[in-house]
């Protein structure tokens, strides 16, 4: 039976913090009820972890234990005429699209990367770039189990009254270790995507473009030039998509090479990003409409393995903030206002707005209005107060982050974003723990 093995090399995909943990990494599911008794009794207790795609300290539990689920990752059935998969929740969606495109369907929710796994993807209740027609993904959950630090694994189906639910989806691995999942999936007629870009010139056009695509489009998200300023402020491209109909099916392959060492600090400094969005927004922005395999339009990201070392040995921050729609439009202009001033942020910047279909989780992110991401590398100090800074729009704005992305969100801030954080915590396992969940100290 596997046991916990003290690892200093286990870092979130923001590489920030660098910690202590004892990891069990188990490949059936006979030996989770004697890890999670042994790893939540221990110091800082448990947390389950999957392929450690979110950003900072949410999927790290620093000097307690975690149980990479990674190795947890059989499929379990799959019904070819209703859509319905039950697996394991260390499978990743990289496989399940192995195992279902051929079929004729996709992922009803996807995030910007296939590595992440299904538990991962319930415990931060992950949105994708079709938020206005889909919801999130526990909108499409129709039942999960979950193993609590009792030793009791139960069943949660959607219809759920408890609220076990409810905490469970979005509850960032703080209410057990979640099994099994049964996801409905989306029929599609094609592998390829229908795809269109267009180009805004600022945010009124940005919000123009969003509303009319949202109508007949499945998929909309825009680049934003974060460094745009005056006339240029909230310049960017739309890029919008259905699912194809040419009736092929086909699994498509990632090569991907990946980045060998960590890159020096001046790849992102405000000269070279600044010429790279000047040639961007001008070549990448031309008016086009193109097939593409889904791997091209959802995870373009996924051709550069490791490309998270491009940010140097220090390490960076993904800042993902969503406003509520009625004051979206000044509050984001007002943000990158205040970021292009700071000269930094990165290439990835992205705009997107969200539905109004509610989220089931008590403490899932999306809400009815816009949400803008951004990468900003590690530069200690003068980093971290611009976040600050961006912290006091969003607070003012009556907005929320995203835990999933972040690493030094306030305490208040996330009190604030969250109005049913009381509810949730009565749902929390209590040997279950994050570095996340004690810095906030709640
Ligand atoms: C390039 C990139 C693009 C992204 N795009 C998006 C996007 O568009 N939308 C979006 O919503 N997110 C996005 N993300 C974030 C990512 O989808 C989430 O962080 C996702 O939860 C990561 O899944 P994971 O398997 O890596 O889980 P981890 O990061 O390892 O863990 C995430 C959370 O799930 C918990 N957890 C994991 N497995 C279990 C389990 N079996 N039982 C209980 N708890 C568990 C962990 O404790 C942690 O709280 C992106 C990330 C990257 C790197």
């Amino acid at each position: 039976m596997t046991g916990f093995l003290s690892r200093s090399d286990i870092l979130p995909w923001g590489r920030i913090p660098r910690t202590h943990i004892r990891m069990a990494r188990p490949s059936f599911h006979d030996e989770l009820d004697g890890l999670v008794a042994d790893g939540s009794r221990g110091p800082n207790h448990l947390l389950a972890s999957g392929l450690r795609r979110s950003y900072g300290d949410s999927c790290i539990n620093g000097g307690g234990a975690m149980i990479d689920m990674t190795g947890l990752d059989h499929f379990v059935s799959f019904d070819r005429s209703t859509g319905l998969l039950v697996a394991e929740a260390g499978v990743s969606l990289a496989d399940i699209l192995k195992l279902v495109v051929p079929a004729g369907y996709f992922l009803p929710v996807t995030p910007g990367t296939k590595f992440v796994t299904l538990g991962g993807a319930v415990a931060n209740d992950i949105h994708g770039k079709n938020h206005h027609r889909a919801g999130t993904i526990g909108r499409w959950i129709r039942r999960l189990d979950l193993i609590r630090s009792d030793g009791v694994e139960r069943s949660l189906s959607r219809e759920d009254t408890s609220g076990a639910f409810a905490a469970t989806v979005g509850g960032l691995g703080l209410t057990g270790v979640i099994t099994r999942v049964a996801l409905e999936l989306l029929p599609v007629a094609s592998s390829n995507m229908e795809v269109q870009t267009i180009p805004f010139r600022n945010l009124s056009e940005f919000f123009a473009l969003a509303a009319e695509s949202e109508a007949t489009y499945d998929y909309t998200v825009a680049w934003v030039d974060c460094l745009g300023k005056g006339t240029t402020l909230g310049r960017g491209i739309l890029t919008r998509a259905r699912h194809g109909n040419d009736g092929q099916l086909r699994v498509a392959p990632t090569a991907a090479p990946s980045v060998p060492f960590d890159a020096p600090g001046f790849l992102f400094n405000r000269l070279s990003l600044s010429t790279f969005n000047q040639i961007f927004y001008h070549v990448a922005g031309r008016p086009r409409r193109t097939m593409m395999s889904y791997n091209r339009f959802f995870y373009p990201l996924d051709a550069i393995g490791s490309w998270n070392r491009l940010y140097g040995r220090q390490g960076f921050y993904q800042y993902q903030s969503v406003l509520p729609a009625g004051n979206a439009e000044p509050a984001t202009a007002e943000m990158l206002r205040m970021i292009a001033r700071a000269g930094q942020g990165s290439f990835l910047a992205v705009l997107k707005t969200f539905g109004d279909l509610p989220s089931p989780g008590l403490l899932s992110f999306p809400m009815k209005g816009t949400t803008l991401a951004l990468d900003f590398a590690n530069r200690g100090p003068s980093t971290l107060s611009l976040l600050d800074e961006l912290d006091a729009i969003v607070r003012e704005a009556g907005g929320r982050l995203y835990p999933a992305k972040d690493g030094r969100l306030p305490s208040a801030l996330f009190q604030a974003g969250y109005p049913a954080l009381e509810q949730f915590k009565a749902h929390i396992d209590p040997g279950m723990s994050s570095t996340f969940w004690r810095r906030m100290n709640l």
